[in-house]
């Protein structure tokens, strides 16, 4: 069987709560995925690309709802990435002129881009419900966006 993950990220990419935040939060994932494998939080100095995996699909634009080309958003992905990381750059969107970030574009199955997450492997839980999605707003004080990654 495949592994699967679910990281839960800030909205704001960047965010780094505080070391007490960053753990209870782990400690919220242990007590709603008991029987996950593992879970841990990282965090780092650049920008991290948080992928869905296999549940890659559809890239489209916030803004007109145009699908995204996955070879220009490849190039995208390419030129982002500096000695530092990940600069995320504001991109004027060739359908509609509209400027977004690769943070910023609607990935069909969630990803993002992050210093700082708390994952769980394994969780088997399926998806993390409202209320749940909010706690780990509560505890870490910020947005978060969940990426379900299946390897
Ligand atoms: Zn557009």
């Amino acid at each position: 069987m495949s592994d699967h993950y679910i990281h839960i990220i800030p909205e704001e990419p960047g965010a780094v709560p505080d070391a007490d935040k960053r753990e209870a939060a782990a400690l919220y994932f242990r007590s709603i995925a008991p029987r996950s494998d593992t879970i841990s939080t990282w965090n780092k100095e650049s920008l991290e690309f948080i992928d869905c995996g296999a549940n890659f699909g559809r890239i489209t634009c916030p803004s007109c709802g145009a699908e995204f080309e996955v070879d220009l958003w490849n190039d995208w992905m390419d030129s982002d990435v500096s000695k530092a990381g990940f600069t995320l750059t504001r991109r004027a969107m060739p359908c509609c002129g509209a400027g977004f970030t690769l943070h910023d574009l609607a990935y069909e199955w969630p990803q993002g881009f992050a210093r700082f997450g708390v994952r769980a492997m394994n969780p088997n839980i399926g998806k993390l419900s409202v209320e749940q999605r909010a706690r780990f707003e509560s505890i870490l004080g910020c947005r978060v966006r969940v990426v379900y990654q299946h390897m």
